[in-house]
């Protein structure tokens, strides 16, 4: 991308200081402002960072078929939230298609300036429970137990773009699949999981680094303790991402899990899929009919199942504050810089600082509804997005 000075001003909103942020692809300088901001509501946060996010706008990650146009535009969608960095996630499937979705984005993503938003890949299953619940919306047919050999051929595909696999614990060879990826840099998360105690552990000694949206992809009924929730709960190596729309997860389970894996071990995701962004009506996900439905949430046709979410990234920042009182600083640390050490992604684990990225998002907040309105985006220090 093009490389001018930039500089854009407000309150930065995890420090509370007015400030100017001064850019050239990275952030040069942050220099306090003596005078009071003209509005108190005006903020400075580094770029939103998904590391889960299936599609958006119309446009479907899981679709080898998705041109790189499309990618643009979805990216475009996903900036005016304020969201910099994606990874864009591919769900349990066949191993060809897997490897066309993958190897069909990171063509695209060469081939447009905006491209640079896909900072690398998130593969979720196919190594996951088989079991309903655990399995969510992801078809039975192509689950299967971990396989380095496919996880290779995946990677090779991808260029070496995947940055983060999610699969259960519960398989005997969960442990040695967290092992292979963890030496090439790759995060493995445990999710869509029912796996007991001591694969729990046996898959975190070996690497694992992260929970998949805790609290979903889970069973309807279980036994009250012990289980896999309070068991990744428990377990401080692991850090957690929360879908928080309002339906995913209640609000007493996302104070309480966010209490026990503490705001610097959890972080947001939307786990957005191809409808989000677009008006209600029946949609079509890689052959799967699904509905969005008026209120937000995205279920299969066939049943009343959630298929993903039709969150958006600058919701959640305002929803976490307003379903549990979270402070502004705390939700963009989740939905910024703790993503950023969660996915690994070099020069946004420090928040607004000179030498990271210049991503920067500026909003302003309702102070009472808590709702963010993006004003402008900034990514690698071009304005990409004015409101
Ligand atoms: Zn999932």
């Amino acid at each position: 991308m093009l490389s001018v000075m930039t500089n854009v001003q407000g309150i930065d909103a995890v420090s509370g200081n007015h400030v100017q942020v001064e850019m050239h692809g990275a952030i040069q300088q942050v220099t306090d402002i003596i005078t009071q901001p003209e509005d108190r509501h005006l903020f400075l946060a580094p770029g939103f960072i998904d590391l889960q996010v299936n599609g958006f706008g119309g446009v479907d990650y899981n679709d080898p078929a998705t041109t790189a146009q499309q990618l643009e535009e979805s990216i475009k969608a996903q900036l005016a939230c304020g969201v910099t960095r994606i990874f864009p996630t591919v769900i349990t499937g066949s191993q060809d298609r897997l490897r066309q979705c993958l190897k069909n984005m990171t063509k695209a993503r060469g081939e447009f300036p905006l491209g640079e938003a896909m900072e690398g890949f998130h593969v979720e299953g196919p190594h996951i429970s088989p079991e309903d619940g655990p399995r969510g919306a992801h078809p039975l047919e192509h689950v299967r137990p971990p396989n380095t050999a496919e996880f290779d051929d995946l990677q090779a595909a991808a260029d070496g773009l995947v940055k983060l696999v999610t699969i259960s614990a519960e398989y005997a060879e969960s442990p040695k699949f967290t092992e292979h990826c963890v030496r090439q840099g790759v995060v493995v998360s445990i999710g869509h999981t029912k796996a007991t105690a001591d694969e729990i552990r046996a898959c975190v000694d070996a690497g694992a680094t992260m929970s998949t949206h805790m609290g979903n992809g889970a069973h309807q009924q279980m036994l009250r303790h012990p289980n896999y929730l309070w068991d990744q709960l428990a377990e401080d190596r692991l850090i957690a991402s929360f879908i928080v729309d309002g339906i995913h997860v209640g609000e007493n389970f996302l104070k309480c899990a966010i209490r026990a894996k503490g705001v610097e071990r959890s972080v947001l995701v939307t786990d957005a899929v191809m409808p989000a962004g677009c008006p209600a009506g029946p949609y079509r996900i890689g052959g799967i009919d699904v509905i969005l439905h008026p209120e937000g949430k995205v279920t299969l046709a066939s049943s009343n199942r959630l298929a993903g979410a039709a969150l958006k990234m600058d919701d959640a920042v305002g929803n976490i504050q307003a379903m549990i009182g979270l402070s502004l600083s705390d939700a963009v640390t989740m939905a910024s810089r703790n993503a950023a050490r969660a996915g690994r992604i070099r020069a946004r684990q420090r928040g607004l600082q000179p030498g990271e990225r210049g991503d920067v998002v500026k909003f302003s907040q309702d102070p009472r509804t808590r709702k963010i309105t993006v004003l402008e985006t900034y990514l690698s220090g071009q304005r990409v997005f004015a409101a």
